[in-house]
């Protein structure tokens, strides 16, 4: 099969597009036909080697794909050749013709929803769904802003809220993206390029402060979203990619929390919430994973330079 391979941990440019064998299912393992690979940020991160999890070299990257089960091992009784299905987490890695899963990290992608939207449902949809029930709490009357919304998480996280009844608040750094996040469901758009936007955000809940934060990236906004919360407000850091200085007093003053997760560090009752939430939204529509880019497989290092830039308009997916 083809698939990419990192031998070294370094830029784009280290992933390469080989020739390999093709994996085969052992008991309680399924075989995957990708047809669509989601290029989340992590992946860079890992392929850099500045992840905290470095992967045994080489490796093939990618958590998210979405393709028709080929063959499954011993053992396994909840898919069968021939199912359409999504994969949250693989052991062989997404970018590939084929990858294994476990039987538990392979999920039915119903009908409606496209291969490659099914490649932008995993991490996206897990992250959003567990920032904002596990770790928020959000209610149904809250105000959310989504800091950082018109990408995977962001565009996830609006559809999500908005399904609960959240007025919602939604930033991003283009016109494109401010396009996407309003019609996905946010209620005010900001963009998050343009000077002072933090007041107006503000000014856009009658001064009163938004309740929960969704934050995408916390060392450029936390000091700001500390002051943007009412009071018992909460900022839930997605993510984060350096250090900032934050005024604690915000905090105290608002008696308001910050908390961040990762995703790889849910419990299996945390995950189980996150699969029957995003299993009903995806059947009833309410779901819908929004694909920007497709770029094919071989083009892995240009959809590594892609996902960082700004610009985002939903996923980047990877087709074979
Ligand atoms: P993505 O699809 O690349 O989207 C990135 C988002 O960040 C876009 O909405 C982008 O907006 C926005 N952004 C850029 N500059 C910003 C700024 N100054 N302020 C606020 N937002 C800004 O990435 P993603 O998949 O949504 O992931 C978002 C972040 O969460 C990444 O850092 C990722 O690594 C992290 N993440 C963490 C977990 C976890 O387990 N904690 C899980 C998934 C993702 P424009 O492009 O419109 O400017």
């Amino acid at each position: 099969m083809k698939a990419i391979l990192v031998h070294e941990f370094g830029g784009p440019e280290q992933l390469k597009f080989e020739e390999i064998p093709t994996p085969k299912p052992a008991t309680g393992q399924v075989l995957v036909r990708v047809r669509a690979a989601g290029v989340n940020p992590y992946d860079t991160y890992m392929r850099a080697g500045t992840y905290p999890v470095k992967p045994p070299l080489p490796y093939t990257p990618g958590s998210d794909a979405a393709g028709v089960v080929e063959a499954v091992g011993d053992g396994v009784t909840k898919v069968k050749p021939g199912d359409r299905v999504y994969t949250a987490s693989t052991i062989t890695g997404a970018y590939a013709e084929y990858c294994l899963s476990l039987e538990n990290q392979v999920r039915t992608l119903p009908a409606s929803i496209s291969f490659s939207q099914g490649a932008g449902i995993f991490v996206p949809y897990a992250t959003a769904y567990h920032a904002l029930f596990h770790e928020a709490k959000t209610r149904a009357s809250e105000t959310v802003l989504i800091h950082g919304a018109s990408g995977g998480v962001g565009t996830a996280a609006i559809q999500i809220a908005r399904t609960i009844g959240c007025t919602i608040l939604g930033t991003a750094g283009t016109a494109k993206g401010l396009d996407l996040v309003k019609r996905e469901g946010a209620h005010q758009t900001f963009d998050h390029t343009k000077p002072g936007y933090t007041q107006e955000i503000v000014k856009g809940t009658g001064g009163r402060g938004v309740d929960v934060i969704l934050e995408m990236l916390a060392n450029v906004n936390l000091s700001n979203d500390l002051k943007m919360l009412a009071i018992h407000g909460r900022v839930i850091i997605i993510g984060n990619r350096g250090e900032i200085t934050i005024t604690p007093r915000d905090l105290m003053a608002r008696r308001s929390v910050a908390r961040g997760f990762t995703l790889w560090a849910l419990t299996e009752a945390e995950m189980n919430d996150c699969f029957a939430g995003i299993g009903a939204g995806l059947s009833n529509g309410m779901l819908r994973p929004i694909v920007a880019k497709e770029l094919p497989l071989k083009d892995a290092p240009q959809a590594h330079v892609d996902v960082l830039a700004p610009g985002a308009s939903g996923k980047i997916v990877l087709t074979t």
